[in-house]
C-alpha cells in the first residue's frame, strides 16, 4: 500500500499484523467496522455486495479466502470444478514449452534458485543465445501441440542490454508469427521496455510475487515486494497479459499461500495465469534441504485460485514431474487447466509431450489452442498411430 492510499484510511481500517505459527508478522483483515452515520449518504453505498461463487471480484478479504483454502480438501476441489466450469472449458488444458535464452549468473538473491550468482550450483552460466536455436525449439514446440512459446533470461532487469533486447524483441515477433501465443521472463520491466515487447508482438510476460508480502523477505532480498508489483503493473499497462503466481515449498505457511492468492486476487485485472511451482531443491542453494511440499497443499493451493479467480488460466509449473498422473488429474479437477511439457523447464526435469499427451488422452482432456491459432482446436494432440500405441483414443 502506498503512503497517500493510507493516509486516505482512518488508522483501525489498515490492516493489522499478528505473528504467524512461523513467527513473521501476517496481515489479516481489519475488524468489521460499523458505518459513521456522517459519512453514511445511503444504505446501498455502505453495504457490501452480495457474491455468489464465479463472480469475478477484486475486493476478497484474507479471511474469506483461508477460509476456502481451510475446507474440507473433497469439498473445495468439488466447489473449484464448479466454478471452472462456468467460466472455460474444462476439458481443454494449456501445452506451454519454456526455454531458457540466457542461463545462470542472475544477480538477484532468490534462494530457491540455481540460477542466483550468489549461490555455488551446479548451473553454469551462459551468454544470451542466437535467435535461430530458439526459432527451431519454438517450432518444434507447436508440433507437438504446445501452444504457448516462453522464454526465461536469468538476470535482474535489462539495463545496459542493449542489443540483448533487440535479439529478443525479434525472438517474440518471429514466435508470435509462428502463430503461438508468445511470452517472456526477464526479471524487471520499465513502461517503455514493456511497451516495446508489446509492439513487438508479447502475448503474457511472467513474473511471479513468489509467496506471501510477509514471507517474500525470508527468501529474496535484492528485490522488493513492490518492485514486483510495479513490474505487473508496467506489463499490464502496455496491454500484455500477466503471468504471475508462486512456488510452494519455500518453507512458507497456509495463511503464506494464502496471502499470495489474496495479493493477486485484488490487482486491478486477475492476472490471465497464475503458475503453481513447487520447489525442485537445488544443491548449493539456501533451500536445498526443504522437505517437499505435499500433493493436498498443491491441490489445495490449485482449488482456492480457481475459486477466487475464475477466468484465470491456471498453470502446473515447475515440480509437476514428481506428482503421479493420479495426482495430477486430481490437479486438474481442482481447476489447474495449464501445463509447461517439452524436454526441461529452466534448469528442472519436465515430462515430455509423447508422455504429457498420451496422460491427457487417458483422462479425456485435449489441448488447449493459442490465441492465434485456429487449427489448433481441431488437430487432436496425437497421431492415429500414437493414440493406438498409447491406448487413448479421441
Ligand atoms: S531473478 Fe530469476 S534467475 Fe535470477 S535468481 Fe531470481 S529466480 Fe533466479
Amino acid at each position: 500500500m502506498t503512503g497517500l492510499a493510507t493516509k486516505a484510511l482512518r488508522p483501525s481500517v489498515v490492516a493489522p499484523l499478528i505473528r504467524g505459527t512461523r513467527g513473521h508478522a501476517v496481515a489479516v483483515d481489519p475488524p468489521y467496522l460499523p458505518p459513521n452515520p456522517s459519512q453514511q449518504s445511503s444504505t446501498a453505498t455502505q453495504s457490501r455486495p452480495r457474491y455468489v461463487d464465479g463472480d469475478v471480484r477484486h475486493d476478497w478479504r484474507r479471511s474469506e479466502i483461508q477460509k476456502i483454502f481451510d475446507a474440507p480438501l473433497m469439498e473445495s476441489i468439488y466447489r473449484a470444478a464448479t466454478v471452472h466450469r462456468m467460466h472455460q472449458d474444462a476439458s481443454r488444458i494449456q501445452l506451454c514449452t519454456l526455454m531458457n535464452i540466457k542461463t545462470g549468473g542472475c544477480t538477484e538473491d532468490c534462494k530457491y534458485c540455481s540460477q542466483s550468482s550468489s549461490y555455488k550450483t551446479p548451473t553454469k552460466a551462459s551468454r544470451l543465445i542466437d535467435i535461430e536455436p530458439v526459432l527451431k525449439a519454438a517450432r518444434e514446440a507447436k508440433a507437438n501441440g504446445s501452444t504457448r512459446f516462453c522464454m526465461g533470461a536469468a538476470w535482474r532487469d535489462l539495463a545496459g542490454k542493449k542489443s540483448g533486447f533487440e535479439k529478443i524483441l525479434k525472438m517474440v515477433s518471429e514466435v508470435r508469427g509462428m502463430g503461438m501465443e508468445v511470452c517472456t521472463t526477464l526479471g524487471m520491466l520499465s513502461p517503455e521496455q514493456a511497451i516495446r515487447l508489446k509492439k513487438a508482438g508479447l502475448s503474457a510476460y511472467n513474473h511471479n510475487l513468489d509467496t506471501s508480502r510477509e514471507f517474500y523477505p525470508e527468501v529474496i532480498t535484492s528485490r522488493t515486494y513492490d518492485e514486483r508489483l510495479a513490474t505487473i503493473e508496467a506489463v499490464r499497462d502496455a496491454g500484455i497479459s500477466v503471468c504471475s503466481g508462486g512456488i510452494l515449498g519455500l518453507g512458507e505457511q497456509d495463511e503464506d499461500r494464502v496471502g499470495l492468492i489474496h495479493e493477486i486476487s485484488r490487482l486491478p485485472q486477475h492476472p490471465e495465469s497464475f503458475p503453481v511451482n513447487t520447489l525442485v531443491p537445488i544443491e548449493g542453494t539456501p533451500l536445498e534441504k526443504n522437505d517437499p511440499v505435499g500433493v493436498h497443499t498443491v491441490l489445495r493451493t490449485i482449488a482456492t485460485a480457481r475459486i477466487v479467480m475464475p477466468k484465470t488460466i491456471i498453470r502446473l509449473a515447475a515440480g509437476r514431474h514428481t506428482f503421479s498422473e493420479t495426482e495430477q488429474a486430481m490437479a486438474f479437477m481442482a481447476g489447474a487447466n495449464a501445463i509447461f511439457t517439452g524436454e526441461r523447464m529452466l534448469t528442472t526435469p519436465c515430462s515430455g509431450w509423447d508422455e504429457d499427451k498420451a496422460m491427457l488422452g487417458r483422462w479425456g482432456l485435449r489441448g488447449q489452442r493459442s490465441f492465434e491459432d485456429h487449427e489448433s482446436v481441431s488437430t487432436p494432440m496425437m497421431t492415429k498411430e500414437q493414440q493406438a500405441l498409447h491406448g487413448v483414443s479421441y
